[in-house]
């Protein structure tokens, strides 16, 4: 299929290009020792996850561990309130550990064991991402680091916990606000010094190139078994795709499988408490060209040029950038980025709990409220929702914050 110019036909083998680029966004912003250690990543993984050794691995440990392929939903209920339109959840809620981010830490693991690493690296914010890599480390017998902020060490006390059961290293980073991003920082210089032995795990579909490439291609998995159950439930392609963006690691791997098709392509952004910068964390809508954390893409920004201060209800979507790809695509125009507000997501998160049996992640519910919105301008026709994680961690924050509704 062409689209504006790009033929997304030959798509994958184009984008990024040798150099890391999605258009004008992407590369790798950092100084010579991670420029070394970078290249060493993207030399391993052009070669070792290329084999058939290690694909067959992944596979396997994808079938065997994670309990892949996650089933798609069709929401009878939750469609019959809205209207005629049929809408649809690919489950990455049952994906082992309860979000799609296990499928980026095995796959990175995976590579980290083929190459000889003895240490897996990364920082966390919520501690969700910790939460998998752990997972990842324990099953390959990799040691692992997980940089944390003092200040979220204390908000996210049950998944510090979980990091420590799964014998996870939690490293307390004390410098400036104490949260994420110092927590970056600490896991970039720590990796500075350790690269010969260890490597570094990043979160989503950001950074430095290759790991956007990277991630979205172990995140591509989702978005290829979707698109082949949805054609075996339905005998046909879903009018519109939706997921939700933070980095967009989630989103990147559904759209990765619907990118050649047909298909509207739709990725939700918070819009938290309002368009006032600061009340929310909607990059790519609200966002210009810059440069942060390694790599060139849309960004939010303070007066001084630094990324700007963000607010989203889902910790998980609180970042003041998105990955480059997502910068392209939204350029480019394939994919369109909108906004929801948390009002809007916490109706979403309860709705789909009570009409379907399904407790989302507060991040999903972003993508579930958007495809009401969707479904009531469709009118007809399919939405297929990637729902990117389960809600069990965050129950308690609903019930202090909003009560029962
Ligand atoms: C981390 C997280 C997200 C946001 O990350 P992306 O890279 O944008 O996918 C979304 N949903 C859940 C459940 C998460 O844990």
């Amino acid at each position: 299929m062409n689209y504006n110019g790009i033929d997304f036909d030959t798509y994958f083998k184009n984008y990024p290009d040798e150099n890391g680029y999605f258009g004008k966004y992407g590369g790798a912003y950092i100084d010579e020792n991670l420029k070394k250690a970078m290249e060493e990543i993207t030399e391993a993984y052009r070669t070792i996850c290329k084999s058939s050794k290690f694909i067959s691995e992944l596979r396997r440990i994808r079938k065997e561990f994670q309990g892949r392929p996650t089933p798609i939903s069709y929401l009878e209920r939750f469609s019959g309130s809205l209207g005629n339109v049929h809408i649809y959840v690919k489950r990455e809620d049952l994906n082992h550990t309860g979000a799609h981010k296990l499928n980026h830490c095995m796959g990175e693991a995976l590579l980290a064991k083929y190459m000889g690493k003895k240490k897996v690296i990364a920082e966390t914010g919520a501690g969700q991402h910790g939460v998998a890599l752990a997972t990842a480390a324990a099953y390959f017998g990799l040691e692992c680091d997980i940089y944390m902020g003092a200040v979220d060490i204390k908000k996210q006390a049950p998944n510090v916990a979980r990091m420590k059961i799964l014998g996870a290293n939690v490293v307390e980073v004390t410098d400036g606000l104490a949260t994420l991003k110092e927590a970056v920082d600490g896991a970039f210089m720590a990796y500075t010094k350790e690269y010969k032995d260890a490597i570094y795990c990043i979160g989503s579909v950001v950074g430095p190139h290759p790991f956007p490439m990277m991630v979205r291609d172990f995140q591509s998995v989702v978005g290829i078994e979707a698109r082949e159950q949805f054609m075996d439930m339905t005998g046909e392609l879903p009018d519109a795709v939706v997921a939700c963006v933070g980095g967009g690691s989630n989103a990147m791997g559904m759209f990765a499988g619907f990118l050649n098709d047909p298909v509207e392509i739709y990725g939700v952004e918070p819009l938290g408490r309002g368009e006032k910068l600061g009340d929310h964390a909607a990059s790519l809508t609200y966002g210009t060209e810059g440069t942060m954390h390694g790599f060139n893409s849309i960004m939010l920004k303070d007066e001084n040029g630094d990324p700007a201060p963000v607010y989203s209800v889902a910790s998980g979507l609180d970042y003041p950038s998105s990955g480059p790809e997502h910068a392209f695509l939204h350029d480019l125009g394939r994919v369109k980025y909108d906004v929801v507000s948390d009002d809007e997501t916490i109706d979403a998160f309860f709705k789909l709990s009570r009409l379907e049996g399904i407790i989302p992640a507060i991040e999903s519910s972003h993508a579930v409220a958007y495809a009401m919105k969707l479904a009531k301008k469709m009118g007809n026709g399919s939405i297929l929702v990637n729902l990117s994680g389960r809600g069990d961690k965050d129950m308690d924050y609903i019930i202090e914050k909003y009560g029962i509704r």
